[in-house]
């Protein structure tokens, strides 16, 4: 890294937003996921645009990379600083500017978290409503909206770029760039009709620019919410069941878990046992409405549709609405409002975390839930599994998570080895890892339609001609 960085940001932001101290530096050099660490030189923490600018002319000025990030939780190694530079910490950038009641978005900066979200609209818009991930409440909003994440409405309205209203983003030259209606000063309450050029920095892993405002689009809150359990002990009956009902698009969200991830709630940290007597996996659905006779006739819809396979001989238990599960075990509890900290994957003894995520074809759910179960108890580790159906049902998730010791490198590897063969099954039945990690790039390279290839890493040339932005991400 060109050494003269330092004193030129120490000049133009003051010394107390330039730390490059063992500690500070220790702490931004990698994430809890199996991606090596990479070696930050220095961290700067970011309070306004105008930092973000200076940051960048110099950067670019002097061919040093700088590395956006907010909470870090990506799980793909996605802000792991791996060509070292300037780690550009997002999260004092923690402004909601602007909530818009009737036209129903909000602006926010980048550090804007899950929670803060969560409690200013409890307190001062009860009217509306956000969609919320199962990411823990501290993590960041607009690097979630930016990556394509997945929240408890996209069973609704999709993954989230496509709540995202407007940006205003930081180009590597220091350059302000204004994108649909706040191009001219509008309110920005949609993207439309506009070029999209938010396209531009979504799914692109902070190396096109550096987001510095968006327009999030919220939606009505609803007088009544309903959250039912259902315990189930056939995989093809439950998504089955799950793909019936969907097509009634009475569901706000819709989510299958595998069982172990119930036993690792209930304390257990690999859980890879399953008694023949007990459920598969336990699907959980959310439904609302203004008015308890529609709510009460949804509850019907969902009865008649279960009745139905239980008649062809599919066993579940329930439906049980959370508050009744939560008084069997309070342990629950952690499923009964989001933003919630799924503090099992989180703080175990091992500390890491790891996952291959995609979105693909609900026809394929079946087959990719056996698949993924297999392939994780050959590698001695539990089915930790998470399916849910996006977008009335045009597209799923399907999503297998690992649980290991950071500090062991066995573990790691393990951790590594997994991954691959899960995304591997994935990819040739039609699914793609999201918030994609660099290794998936690289190992699916001879997939890749090569002008598609090539048209990515023109735009990421024609927006960064120095290559300065997250280099070693989205490199094709
Ligand atoms: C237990 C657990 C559960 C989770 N569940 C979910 C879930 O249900 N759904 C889901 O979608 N995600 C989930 N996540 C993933 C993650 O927590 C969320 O996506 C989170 O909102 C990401 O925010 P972050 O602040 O950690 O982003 P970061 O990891 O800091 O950043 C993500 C990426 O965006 C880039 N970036 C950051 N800020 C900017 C900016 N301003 N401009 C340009 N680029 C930028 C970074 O360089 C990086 O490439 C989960 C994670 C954990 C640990």
């Amino acid at each position: 890294m060109n050494p003269e960085i330092k004193d030129a940001l120490i000049r133009k932001l003051g010394k107390d937003k330039v730390k490059d101290d063992a500690e500070t530096l220790r702490q931004f050099a990698g994430d809890i996921t199996e991606n090596p660490d990479g070696k930050p030189d220095l961290v700067v923490f970011a309070g306004f645009a105008e930092d973000v600018q200076n940051v960048l002319v110099e950067a670019n000025r002097l061919k040093v990379p700088v590395v956006p990030v907010m909470a870090n939780t990506n799980l793909g190694g996605l802000a792991v600083p791996v060509k070292g530079g300037v780690v550009l910490n997002l999260s004092g950038m923690n402004r909601i500017l602007e909530v818009n009641e009737e036209d129903q978005y909000a602006q926010i900066e980048p550090g804007v978290t899950w929670e803060d979200m969560s409690e200013y609209l409890l307190k001062n818009h009860p009217k509306l409503r956000f969609a919320y991930p199962l990411s823990p409440p501290d993590t960041g909003v607009l690097p979630n909206f930016l990556m394509d994440g997945l929240a408890n409405l996209s069973l609704r309205h999709g993954s989230a770029s496509h709540w995202i209203n407007g940006l205003e983003v930081v180009l590597p030259n220091g350059e302000l760039l204004k994108t649909g209606h706040f191009a001219y000063g509008g309110l920005p309450c949609t993207r439309s009709p506009f070029p999209n050029l938010e396209g531009i920095f979504c799914g692109f892993a902070g190396t096109t620019g550096v987001v510095v405002k968006m327009s999030v689009q919220l939606w009505p809150e609803k007088k009544h919410r309903q959250r039912i359990f259902l315990m189930a002990y056939d995989v093809d009956h439950t998504f089955g069941f799950i793909k019936d009902l969907i097509r009634e698009e009475i569901a706000d969200d819709l989510g299958t878990l595998s069982l172990p991830t119930g036993k690792m709630l209930f304390g257990e940290y690999r859980p890879v046992y399953r008694d023949p007597a007990e459920p598969v996996l336990f699907a959980y659905m959310d439904y609302s409405s203004n008015f308890e006779f529609d709510l009460k006739s949804k509850r019907k819809i969902i009865d008649e549709i279960l009745q139905r396979y239980r008649d062809r001989g599919a066993y579940f238990d329930g439906p049980l609405d959370i508050e009744d599960l939560v008084r069997l075990e309070p342990r629950f509890s952690k499923f009964t409002n989001f933003p919630t900290r799924l503090d099992f994957l989180l703080d175990h003894p091992g500390g890491g975390l790891t996952w291959v995520g995609t979105y693909g074809p609900m026809s394929r759910f079946e087959e990719g839930f056996k698949k993924g179960s297999e392939i994780m108890l050959r590698h001695g580790l539990p089915p930790v599994i998470v399916a849910r159906p996006m977008q009335g049902g045009h597209f799923g998730v399907l999503r297998w998570i690992t649980v290991f010791d950071l500090k062991d490198e066995q573990d790691c590897r393990k951790a590594a080895a997994v991954n691959r063969d899960l995304a591997d099954m994935a990819v040739n039945l039609g699914f793609f890892p999201y918030k994609t990690p660099q290794w998936v790039w690289e190992r699916y390279q001879d997939r890749l339609d090569p002008t598609f290839c090539r048209v990515v890493m023109n735009i990421k040339k024609t927006m960064d001609p120095q290559g300065i932005m997250n280099p070693g991400h989205l490199e094709l």
